[in-house]
C-alpha cells in the first residue's frame, strides 16, 4: 500500500471544511486542518484539527517541517491576508507545494448599484459621507474605520459581538451566522430602512442573498475589493484542487 501523505489545510471556511470532508476517507492522505481560533464555537471540519496561530511565517515553516507536511492548501477566507501571505512565504522557504482554494468573487449583475472600495478605509469614508442607515456585513474585526462617521445609524451583522463595541452612531448588533435566505434579507433591508450595505467581495452562496435583495430594493452596496493574491496558484473548484493535490503528491 502507498504511504500516507500528510497535508495541511489552512481553514476557517466552508471551503476548508469541504476539502477536509473530501479527503477524510482517503487512505493515502492524512489532512490536518488548522483554524485561527477566532470564533468560540467554530464549525469543525472532520479529521485532525489544530487551533491557534503558528507564530508568523517562520512558525508555519517550522510546523510544515516538523509534521512532515508534503503539501499545503490555503483555504482561508479571501480577506485573511496575513495568513495567506505567510502561507506563500512558508511554501517558498520550505519548497513544499502550496495552492489557494477559494470561492470566486461575486460578479456585478445588471441592476446592481455597486460602489467600488479598494479597502475598508475607503468603504468607511463612503459610508460616513452618505449617512443614512448602514448595514455592515464585514465581520467584527474591521469596524474601527467606521468610527469616523458622525451621523447616521449602523447595523452590524456578525457571528459574535466585538469587544469593546465600536463607537458607531446608533449602533445595533445583529448576531447571526449565515447562510441567510432571500426573504430574510429582503425583510431586514426593508424593515430597518437600510439605505446602504457595506460588504467585502467574499463570494459564495451563503451570504449572496443580501446582494439580490439590495438590487431589488435599489439599495447601493459598497463592495470592498479583494486583497492582492498571495502568489500561490488559485483554484476555485474542489475537483481542480483535488487534481492539483494528486499532482503535487505524485512520486
Ligand atoms: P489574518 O489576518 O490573515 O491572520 C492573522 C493571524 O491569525 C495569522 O497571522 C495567523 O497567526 C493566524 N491565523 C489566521 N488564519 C489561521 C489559520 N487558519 N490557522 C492558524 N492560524 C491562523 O486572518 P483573519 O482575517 O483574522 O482571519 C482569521 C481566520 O478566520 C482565518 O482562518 C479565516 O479563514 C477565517 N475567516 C476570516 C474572515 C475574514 O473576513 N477575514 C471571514 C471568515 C473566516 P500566526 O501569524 O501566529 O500564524
Amino acid at each position: 500500500m502507498a504511504p500516507t501523505r500528510r497535508i495541511l489545510i489552512l481553514g476557517g471556511t466552508g471551503e476548508g471544511n469541504r476539502l477536509a470532508a473530501a479527503l477524510v476517507d482517503r487512505p493515502d492522505i492524512a489532512a490536518i486542518s488548522s483554524l485561527a481560533g477566532r470564533t468560540a464555537e467554530p464549525v469543525l471540519p472532520p479529521g485532525e484539527v489544530r487551533i491557534g496561530g503558528f507564530g508568523g511565517t517562520e512558525g508555519l515553516a517550522e510546523f510544515l517541517r516538523e509534521r512532515s507536511i508534503e503539501a499545503l492548501v490555503d483555504a482561508t477566507h479571501p480577506f485573511a491576508r496575513r495568513i495567506s501571505a505567510n502561507a506563500a512565504q512558508a511554501c517558498a522557504r520550505t519548497g513544499i507545494p502550496g495552492a489557494v482554494y477559494s470561492r470566486p468573487p461575486w460578479p456585478q449583475e445588471a441592476g446592481d448599484i455597486w460602489l467600488d472600495a479598494a479597502d475598508m478605509e475607503e468603504a468607511a469614508e463612503m459610508a460616513s459621507e452618505r449617512g443614512g442607515t448602514v448595514l455592515l456585513t464585514i465581520g467584527r474585526q474591521e469596524l474601527q474605520p467606521f468610527e469616523r462617521a458622525r451621523s447616521g445609524r449602523f447595523l452590524v451583522r456578525a457571528i459574535e459581538a466585538p469587544h469593546p463595541l465600536p463607537a458607531l452612531p446608533g449602533l445595533q448588533m445583529l448576531l447571526a451566522r449565515g447562510p441567510f435566505g432571500l426573504d430574510q434579507e429582503r425583510r431586514l433591508l426593508r424593515d430597518e430602512g437600510v439605505t446602504l450595505v457595506v460588504t467585502k467581495n467574499s463570494g459564495g452562496a451563503a451570504t449572496h442573498a443580501k446582494l439580490q435583495a439590495a438590487r431589488e430594493l435599489g439599495i447601493p452596496v459598497v463592495m470592498v475589493r479583494r486583497p492582492a493574491p498571495s502568489g500561490l496558484p488559485v483554484m476555485h473548484g474542489i475537483d481542480e484542487l483535488l487534481a492539483w493535490l494528486d499532482h503535487a503528491l505524485a512520486p
